[in-house]
């Protein structure tokens, strides 16, 4: 008997055995009948399982429910207690539709609730541990039910303590944030700030911050539901003044963005592109046509396929810029266990 492990980029995965999680105490039987450490796997949409056939069991929280209430010393604010199996996209219509701003640029980005700290998902200027007052799950070596605060979660860019110290053995339940009912709106993104310039005369909210996100991302992004892929396959790289400085010399047109510890983040699709590898396809598997970044699987790729032509990015990007691609995907073996780029 096997059971398909849903994921982005449209590959066929079996596990032995899937366990839908919909609440705590099914989770505390699970952990009682399983007889290797699982893997935690929402929707699969920032994964790349390279085998076909997952000999580690599958754990999927599904636990749903939005509950809004008003914080008590801040009568702006509205704290928001999310379950770890609710789509992402969904919350951030909702809170839109309840009156609240803070997830708008947050839109349409692929997943589960309980997917979004782990890696700290973000877009548009916007990264979700702004919003994030804990996060509740349970510890799976334990079996002990644990809230962290924000600071706990040792949030940055794209990381998180999920991928650290409680990498595979946290599996989140619930998030709760923080919200408002009138907040400053990050509008400074380019692609969003052209977006929103299309239509000067209508008035500038979270509901049109979000419908311009949406927008956007529709125009530059595959819909994994046509077109297998797992957003954006690598991190921007972050580098030192003197890197930046030397590939300024060779390319005065390239994009950058100082940080506030002095270090300079790049543009991985830039680079990409740059060096040649937009919209190439090597058999089924392939770079988009639109956005570098994003690796595709246009039907039928293995996830060796995938893996392969990752390395021919990282490795054509480290000979022409000498800059070292991260993935931001996550790449597993038939064990679940990392594999290294
Ligand atoms: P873009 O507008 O082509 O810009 C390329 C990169 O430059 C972005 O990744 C962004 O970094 C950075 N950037 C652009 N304007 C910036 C500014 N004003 N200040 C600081 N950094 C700036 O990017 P895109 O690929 O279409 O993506 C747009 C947004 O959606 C980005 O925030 C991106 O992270 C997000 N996104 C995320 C995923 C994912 O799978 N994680 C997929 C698609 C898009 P940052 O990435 O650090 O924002």
């Amino acid at each position: 008997m096997s059971f398909p492990v849903h994921n982005s980029f449209g590959l066929p995965v079996q596990a032995d055995a899937v366990y839908p999680v919909h609440t705590l105490e099914q989770l505390r039987e699970r952990l009682q009948v399983m007889s290797a450490a699982p893997l935690i796997v929402g929707a699969g949409s920032n994964m790349l399982f390279v085998s076909e056939r997952l000999q580690v069991p599958v754990l999927m929280p599904l636990l749903k429910g939005i509950q809004y209430r008003d914080e008590a010393d801040e009568p702006d604010a509205v704290l928001v207690d999310v379950g770890a199996g609710e789509v992402w996209h969904e919350l951030v219509l909702d809170s839109l539709q309840k009156g609240l701003c803070g997830l708008e640029n947050l839109s349409l980005i692929p997943g589960t609730v309980g997917a979004a700290p782990i890696q700290n998902i973000g877009a548009y200027g916007v990264e979700v541990k702004e919003r994030i007052v804990a996060v509740a799950g349970v510890d799976l070596y334990t079996g002990e039910l644990r809230e962290l605060d924000n600071a706990e979660c040792q949030f940055a860019y794209r990381d998180s303590v999920f991928k650290r110290k409680l990498k595979d053995r946290f599996m989140v339940t619930s998030v709760r944030f923080r919200l408002h009912r009138r907040a400053p709106l990050q509008t400074h993104y380019e692609a969003l700030a052209h977006e929103l310039a299309r239509h000067p005369e209508q008035p500038l909210t979270a509901r049109r911050i979000s419908d311009a996100v949406i927008a956007v991302r529709r125009a530059r992004l595959p819909d994994p539901v046509l077109l297998g892929n797992a957003g954006s396959f690598f991190k921007n790289p972050v580098v030192e003044t003197d890197i930046y400085l030397s590939l300024l010399q060779r390319y005065p047109d390239m994009p950058h963005y100082p940080q506030s510890n002095g270090q300079i983040k790049l543009a991985a699709g830039w680079l990409i592109d740059r060096a040649g590898l937009k919209g190439i396809r090597r058999g089924a598997a392939g770079t988009h046509a639109q956005q570098a970044l994003v690796i595709v699987n246009h039907g039928g790729a293995s996830g060796q396929d995938i893996l392969n032509i990752a390395r021919e990015v990282r490795d054509t990007v480290l000979d022409k810029f000498a800059v070292a691609l991260q993935p931001e995907v996550r790449l597993l073996d038939e064990q679940a266990q990392d594999i290294v780029l």
